[in-house]
């Protein structure tokens, strides 16, 4: 029987190709917009794909091609396809699958981009959205037997980290024929691999924790190879191609996921203990801790609880201001899933799409501080913390 490689071989070997180009050890980076035949035969056996190959790199590249290869091996999918961002993976698929009369089942603790898709442009094209409560299974479930043609998930959500059921969902929208896509961004392959749980369709920002470093931009959706052929036809069109440098670059990152993800794992869970230990900390929002209600079902889905966590600081909303103001390592910056920590607010990072009223219907609190903890020393990132608590206003 064939091995199925762990998460850490995978994320160094998969899709890598043997032996590359003058026996080089790392991919080589194709910056060739076409690629050449030695005559007009072989070439029309690539472009009526009886023949594997590449003719023009906004349709395939050979780089590209190993990203995709990765991650379809990390997630144990069928096929991938990649896009210059995430939300170019998200509007594309969704573009891609959708048409007019449809309707999408959904929860309300979405990236706020996505949200921004459903919000104003999907209905545009008689497609209707349905926002279900994240965790009322019962409301989610009855959306679904009201017919729909997909459900959109996402877990880990942004910012307060509410954990979905993904086999319970999927189950029941099997059973009423629809596609589940989730958007697996926050909890990266090595911490939870929704096709294995019956999910159609993954999809990610690889700009966050696959790329890991803040330096390259790209998307990626996997699944079966029936449903990426329709998504990749559509991106052939839109262009939304990643280019070969930034696949190069999630690449390289790639080679380190799971190191990396294992001490992103281990970091935040730390700050979530010490933060809900602090006497000036409202409420800690974390998969991995026991009082979070969903931890359960993380700890059955997930293999690790994810490096990003939420908090509320005790009394007026500026607070969270002000601690955020006074951290010196955490870097003040949108983004998450990188080596380097970073923190932010709502509504300055992942719902900055949406206004107040909406952020407010979504259940997300103006004081909200979303920590995206990086792989720094962990007992500096809590000396980090504490300094930047004690320097806020007296109690009043
Ligand atoms: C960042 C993010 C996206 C969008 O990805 P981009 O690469 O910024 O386009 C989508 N979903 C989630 C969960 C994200 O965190």
């Amino acid at each position: 029987m064939k091995r199925i490689p762990e998460n850490g071989t995978s994320s160094v070997w998969g899709g890598e190709q043997e032996p590359a180009p003058y026996g080089a050890i790392t991919t080589p980076v194709f910056h060739s917009v076409g690629f050449g035949f030695n005559d007009v035969e072989s070439w029309l056996d690539v472009v009526d794909g009886t023949e594997s190959g590449y003719t023009y790199s906004r349709n395939g590249n050979p780089t590209v091609n190993v990203l995709e290869e990765k991650i379809c091996q990390l997630d144990e999918g069928e096929a991938a396809t990649s896009f210059s961002t995430g939300m170019a993976a998200i509007s594309n698929t969704l573009f891609a699958l959708l048409k007019p009369g449809d309707r999408i089942v959904t929860i309300k603790d979405i990236y706020g981009g996505t949200n921004k898709l459903f919000l104003d442009y999907l209905p545009n094209l008689n497609i209707d959205i349905n926002w279900c409560d994240t965790t009322d299974y019962a409301a989610i479930e009855s959306a679904i037997k009201a017919g729909c043609q997909l459900v959109y998930l996402e877990t880990p959500t942004n910012p307060t980290l509410k954990v979905i059921d993904l086999a319970r969902i999927t189950q029941c929208a099997h059973q009423y024929g629809a596609l589940v896509i989730v958007d697996n961004t926050f909890a990266s392959p090595i911490n939870q691999k929704p096709l294995q749980l019956g999910v159609d369709l993954v999809v990610y920002s690889a700009t966050k924790y696959l790329n890991g470093h803040s330096d390259a931009m790209g998307g990626l959706a996997v699944g079966r190879r029936s449903l990426i052929n329709t998504i990749l036809s559509y991106k052939e069109i839109t262009g939304a191609a990643l280019d070969a440098q930034s696949a190069y670059m999630i690449l390289r990152g790639m080679k380190t996921l799971e190191l990396r993800i294992q001490r992103h794992n281990e970091n935040a869970g730390k700050i979530a203990d010490y933060l809900s230990n602090h006497f000036l900390i409202e409420q800690v929002f974390y998969p991995g801790l026991k009082t979070h209600p969903d931890y359960e079902i993380a700890k059955k889905q997930m293999s690790g609880f994810g490096g990003i966590l939420s908090f509320t600081v005790k009394g007026e909303p500026d607070r969270a201001i002000q601690v955020l103001n006074h951290l010196k390592i955490a870097h003040r910056a949108g983004s998450l899933g990188s080596v380097e920590t970073l923190a932010g607010l709502p509504k300055t990072t992942s719902h900055a799409e949406l206004n107040a009223e909406e952020r407010e219907r979504t259940g997300i609190p103006e004081s909200l501080i979303r920590y995206s903890a990086g792989i720094e020393n962990i007992d500096d990132l809590i000396h980090d913390l504490e300094t930047a608590l004690s320097n806020i206003d007296e109690l009043t």
